[in-house]
């Protein structure tokens, strides 16, 4: 049995679709106004593990994925400006342009992350009507009232306001009372439709003028328009628990008078050498970053795997070089048993499908499953059947276990000693050394590159 744990219920529950065998999901997708960080990947990575266990269980999916593209501010709440258009300005560009030039980066991460399409990938912005129907909704059942600025949701008309996060509505009830907007009725009264100012270049003519959506509002109306009024679930970080999703569930309350969700799934944070991830450190890294120092995507993929989703993990250069080293070392394992003759018992084989399947079942718990994983890899006799269950399991894993050229390029230990002799030689400014080295690796049929962060090699 699938076993989910809920933030609303906060608890593990039995999984069980609302209707029969396909799973109707809703993940919140990126702010397309700059390229996604490993923190933003970290909760994609999430998200298609999360596909990967449905399937792997014989669920089908209908699941959506959407691209904010306008209405996300500079803070989670109301205040500040557009993302996007702060962004637009700054590079003096459409904002749509920015959106389309980061959608492609995003998706094209995706596909080095081995991350698959949600069914529907639904930008904001070609949203816009359902969006202002919903709010008319809201309006009509008396949750909502207009000001100066927009149309706002009136949290004192929902008693459960607050349900998702709990004991976090006092502090952000003091951090909202700062912000004194003197024509809101309640200090978390947030905004579902905002009058767009003059300025404004994102804006569409509404029964209100001429507007834009609120950020909370897209996804309740994208969700709605895809899956219905009641799904499955529904995901996104932990930081989307307070502000974001809170608001998702009030509009559905305010609009049909029903949680959109039944389960709601938070991904924790990544870190960066034990802090956060911000521009002004400098280590907002992407994916590029770690292929610009030689790393594959998929070693990325492989740290994830390290922590459960629901732990903080802490990304620092040794713990992405060791997932590298350990991900090249399960492929090698594989080739080991597609190569091996050697015969395992089938009920070993199904026990050690049902321990993989079971840790994975544990509410996505990925790095017991690894362990399960290593110890199928490093079973003594090499067999195909061995490497056909390692398969199996990259079919939820999805790190290429079967992909050859890394193997060859870096489990040659010969080759690994003579990158070592000319690193040395390099840092002992030996270029006569370094360069003999570099012949001879040539000679071998691997071609030396040296780069800003150190010398990769490749196959010629
Ligand atoms: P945003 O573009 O800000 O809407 O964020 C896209 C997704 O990335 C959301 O699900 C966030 O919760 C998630 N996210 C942002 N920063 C991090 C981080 N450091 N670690 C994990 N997830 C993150
Ligand atoms: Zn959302």
């Amino acid at each position: 049995m699938l076993k989910l744990y809920n933030t609303l219920t906060r608890q593990k529950e039995d999984f069980k679709p609302l209707e029969e065998n396909t799973v109707r999901m809703y993940t919140c997708g990126l702010t397309v106004y700059s390229e996604a960080h490993i923190g933003n990947m970290r909760a994609y990575l999430f998200m298609d593990n999360l596909r990967k266990v449905l399937k792997y269980n014989d669920y089908n999916l209908n699941h959506v994925m959407n691209i904010t593209d306008v209405g996300h501010m500079t803070s989670d709440a109301d205040e500040g400006e557009d993302k996007m258009e702060k962004a637009a300005r700054k590079a003096n560009k459409n904002p749509l342009d920015i959106a389309h030039e980061i959608t492609e980066k995003f998706l094209n991460d995706f596909d080095r992350l081995n991350i698959e399409r949600p069914e529907h990938i639904t930008p904001a912005t070609e949203h816009i009507k359902d969006m202002e129907e919903y709010v008319a909704k809201i309006m009509e059942n008396g949750y909502a009232y207009e000001t100066s600025k927009g149309i706002y949701f009136d949290t004192s008309k929902l008693k459960s306001y607050g349900e998702l996060s709990r004991a976090n509505l006092e502090k952000q009830l003091a951090g909202a009372r700062i912000e004194v907007d003197s024509e809101k009725r309640n200090p978390l009264d947030f905004a579902l439709w905002i009058k767009a100012p003059k300025e404004h270049i994102m804006k569409w003519n509404s029964r209100w003028g001429e507007c834009y959506p609120g950020w909370h509002i897209e996804c309740s109306a994208m969700g709605h328009k895809y899956l219905g009024t009641k799904f499955d679930i529904h995901t996104g970080g932990v930081d989307h628990i307070p502000i974001h999703h809170e608001n998702e569930i009030a509009q559905a309350k305010g609009a049909y008078g029903i949680n959109p969700a039944n389960l709601w799934m938070h991904v924790e944070f990544l870190l960066i050498d034990g802090g956060k991830m911000s521009k002004s450190l400098g280590n907002c890294y992407t994916i590029s970053t770690l292929v610009e120092k030689g790393y594959e995507p998929l070693a990325y993929r492989y740290f994830t795997y390290t922590s459960h989703y629901r732990n903080k993990l802490n990304f620092t250069w040794e713990s992405i070089d060791s997932a590298q080293k350990s991900l090249l070392r399960l492929r090698e394992a594989y080739f080991n048993h597609e190569n091996g003759t050697e015969d395992v018992s089938e009920e070993l084989l199904n026990e050690w499908k049902e321990e993989f399947k079971s840790a994975i079942n544990d509410d996505l718990n990925f790095p017991l499953a690894m362990a399960t994983v290593w110890e199928v890899a490093k079973f003594a006799k090499h067999s195909k059947k061995i490497a056909k269950l390692l398969l199996d399991f990259d079919s939820v894993l999805s790190l290429s276990i079967d992909k050859k050229e890394e193997k060859t390029l870096l489990l040659d230990k010969e080759i690994e000693e003579l990158l070592e002799k000319r690193k040395a030689a390099r840092e002992n400014k030996d270029f006569k050394t370094s360069d003999e080295i570099r012949d001879l690796l040539l000679q071998k049929g691997y071609k030396v590159i040296d780069t800003k962060t150190g010398q990769q090699i490749e196959k010629v």
